[in-house]
């Protein structure tokens, strides 16, 4: 079944919305166990509940003295006991304090921790402080971070550093988390060689499947890396039909409609298609689509396309079926370093920087040029029919939202 395309450009939120719901429609639900050390770069199954409360017990937040801050008269007291972290300590005796050292639990009878630089230690070895003291300074009290129960972590949380550093105050040593996804990643054109080889009449390298295998692997996802593919009906066939389960097939080139979409001709016979203008620069054509079952989305071919499209599109699109809620990057208001005089109809997304706090375009925009993104540190977004004067607020999308 090939669904009409749609009449005029797409929007970009129109697309993203069918994506989520196409997203949303697939979901993959199967989950693993796995150790906080392999857990990077995978997403949370379950909500995280903390069994602990932390810290479980009231601890010294500096090196000094516990004491009941009511014994404070400016007389010196006499040190009655020295607690180190991972000691367990006696109850405090009245009258006196204890040395304390920096995440030590503070003692039964103690009521506030004053820092080594305001006490004085006498010939004696009693101890005077100098200044009256406060119920509950220099404590984190029991449960500051968590207490049991508390949700944590959500289901569907990306698991970076900071996620295993907190699961990991927990004592959790396994996590429950979403399947690898596996994505097949299939380049398109008789023009294109691999890397390493030497360059013939007409041809380039191909760029997009290790910028797309590269990135995908960064997502977490196992990457079935299905090669060329030659303008050529017979052999896009028998390719889509040597790859089997998969959950998503990633396509770039041969979607522009043109006389080699052979891509989208093996699509329509065991499966459907549909071609959707979008507005964005670069990129404009996306297939999306199914092949005996399995989604395809196919990104347009220019490496700068290539790019945009799988970040804004594909990348959303993929986390969404993983189950991930935030799906869209961060972006920031920055002022615009340079003027844009035609407003365009389709949003672009230039590839740029921040130079003394203001945006800056790389010099050549061509979807071609992919040196475009390597100079750059982010996408700054012009959205169409607008134009930008200096200083004008542009959305900024920084690479580093989009690359992991
Ligand atoms: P197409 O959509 O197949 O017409 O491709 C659009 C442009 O992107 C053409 O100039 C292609 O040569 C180029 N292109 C397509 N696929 C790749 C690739 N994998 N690596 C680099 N350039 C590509
Ligand atoms: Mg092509």
């Amino acid at each position: 079944m090939t669904k009409p395309d749609m009449p005029g450009l797409m929007p970009v939120e129109e697309a993203m919305e069918r994506l989520m719901r196409l997203a949303e429609g697939a979901p993959i639900r199967e989950r693993e166990s796995v150790s906080l050390a392999q857990a990077q770069g995978r997403i949370l199954a379950d909500d995280l509940i903390s069994t602990l409360d932390l810290p479980p017990w009231p601890n010294s937040a500096m090196d000094g003295y516990a004491l009941r801050a009511a014994d404070w008269t400016g007389e010196p007291l006499p040190v009655s006991q020295r607690i180190f972290a991972g000691q367990a300590p006696e109850p405090l005796l009245p009258g006196t304090c204890a040395r304390i050292f920096t995440g030590a639990p503070v003692p039964d009878g103690a009521d506030c921790v004053e820092m080594q630089e305001n006490a004085e230690v006498q010939s004696d070895d009693r101890v005077r402080f100098i200044e009256p003291l406060n119920v509950g300074q220099n404590i984190r009290p029991k449960g500051q971070e968590t207490t049991v129960g508390d949700k944590v972590l959500e289901a569907g949380t990306l698991l970076g550093p900071i996620e295993l550093g907190l699961a990991a105050t927990m004592g959790f040593g396994q996590l429950q988390v979403v399947r690898r996804a596996r994505v097949a990643v299939l380049s398109t054109g008789d023009e294109l060689i691999e890397p390493g080889q030497p360059l013939g009449p007409g041809q380039i390298y191909n760029s997009n499947r290790v910028l797309l295998c590269s990135w995908l692997e960064r997502l977490g996802c196992e990457v079935v890396d299905a090669g060329i593919l030659p303008d050529e009906l017979g052999k896009t066939r028998a390719a889509l039909g040597a790859l089997n389960a998969v959950d998503l097939i990633l396509s770039t080139g041969g979607v522009s409609v043109g006389e080699a979409d052979f891509l989208g001709h093996a699509l329509r016979e065991e499966g459907e298609i549909s071609l959707w203008k979008l507005a964005i620069k670069p990129g404009k054509p996306l297939t999306f689509g199914h092949f005996q079952g399995v989604p395809v989305i196919g990104l347009p071919g220019n490496p700068a396309s290539t790019l945009v499209t799988f970040a804004l599109l594909a990348r959303p699109y993929l986390l969404r079926r993983l189950g991930v809620r935030q799906v869209k990057p961060l972006q920031f208001k920055v002022p615009a370093g340079f003027a844009w005089d035609k407003p365009g109809n389709r949003r672009e997304y230039l590839r740029g920087r921040l130079e003394q706090g203001r945006l800056v375009a790389y010099r050549n925009q061509s979807s071609g040029v992919l040196r475009s993104a390597a100079w750059a540190d982010g996408f700054i977004e012009v959205v169409e029919g607008t134009t930008v004067a200096q200083g004008d607020l542009l959305n900024f999308i920084p690479l580093s939202e989009v690359l992991g």
